[in-house]
């Protein structure tokens, strides 16, 4: 493989994500702000890590971001001492982050002046996802060569690879994505907790819905396997859930769109990120119960 990847972020998914690209064989250099995790992934997964951002992109071909937000990849690249400082014209960014699709191509078209080309590739699929290479990949960009060339290394940390559409296209189809995800979980604890206040078993409710046009991935998978068994564990955090649902409200508004749906979650989940800015996204129900005094619990799973 004769690409030079530089990847920056190494965290829950970054960490997993650039396994998968060491063991298909790229040579692979790391970044995080956190020293410690970046001396730990690098050995773990035997990277070898860079001192700096402008350093990691002179001796990259190909940038990999993994990062929480757009601001920071945003800071990260155009800092003084950042990636577009350091790498050569005709590189590539590859911004595999959550983050807006606004920003995105506001960013892009300013690397394109210093002929950097930036794609966009967020992913579903969690850490398990990453660490399994399975991801789904949502990949949005404006130059078809430099999509080609990073599709090798992109099929090494997933199984479907979308096609999306332009700049900012992959960032837009994750955040409407998990917002679908966000108000499914979100509807399906109300529409139990109020079966429950009415009198009715919430796991003959749950069962009906999940034999009927109620039917989600939140009532089949997420409240069998997280919620009705008190897991709450799904590894996906809801801070960052919150902050998907936002980039979808947002992206509505740039449109121009009357969105309430997206609007009044985005506000319900920033409440709950408030009152839990610890808690793992299926506390949402948690969250749901506690203010109607209802706890939900099925048969164990
Ligand atoms: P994380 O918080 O575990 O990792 C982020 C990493 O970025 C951390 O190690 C942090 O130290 C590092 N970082 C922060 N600022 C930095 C900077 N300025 N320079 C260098 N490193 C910096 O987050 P995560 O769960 O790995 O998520 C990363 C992105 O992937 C987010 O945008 C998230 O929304 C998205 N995502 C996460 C999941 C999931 O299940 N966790 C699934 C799909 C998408």
């Amino acid at each position: 493989m004769s690409e030079k990847i530089g990847f920056i972020g190494l965290g829950n998914m970054g960490r997993p994500m650039s396994r998968r690209l060491v063991e298909a064989g790229f040579a692979v250099q790391g970044y995080d702000l956190d020293r410690a995790r970046l001396a730990d992934v690098a050995a773990s997964n035997r990277l070898s890590a860079a001192t700096g951002l402008k350093e990691l992109a002179r001796t990259s071909d190909i940038v990999i971001t993994m990062l929480p937000n757009g601001h920071i990849v945003r800071e990260v690249v155009l800092a003084p001492d950042g990636v577009a400082a350091g790498l050569k014209s005709g590189g590539v960014i590859v911004d595999m982050s959550s983050a807006g699709a606004t920003g995105t191509a506001q960013l892009g078209a300013e690397l394109k002046k210093r002929g950097i080309v930036l794609i966009d590739a967020p992913v579903s699929g969690g850490v398990a996802g990453a660490e399994a290479g399975t991801l789904s990949i949502m990949i949005g960009g404006d130059d078809e060569a430099a999509i080609a060339r990073v599709q090798p290394i992109l099929a090494a940390m997933g199984k479907n690879l979308f096609r999306c559409g332009k700049l900012g296209a992959g960032h837009a189809t994750k955040s409407i994505n998990n917002y679908l995800g966000a108000i499914a979980c979100a509807a399906t604890a109300e529409g139990l907790v109020m079966g429950t206040r009415f009198g009715i078993d919430p796991q003959t409710l749950l069962d009906v819905i999940n034999a009927s046009t109620g039917v989600t991935g939140a009532s089949q998978r997420l409240f069998p396997g997280q919620v009705m068994n008190r897991k709450f564990g799904a590894g996906f955090a809801l801070a960052l859930m919150a902050k998907d649902v936002g980039l979808a409200a947002e992206l509505g508004r740039s449109l121009g769109m009357d969105a309430p749906y997206a609007s009044l979650s985005e506000k319900l989940w920033a409440q709950a990120r408030d009152a839990m800015p610890n808690a793992d996204f299926t506390e949402m129900a948690k969250w749901i119960e506690r203010q109607n005094g209802v706890e939900l619990k099925g048969r164990p799973s």
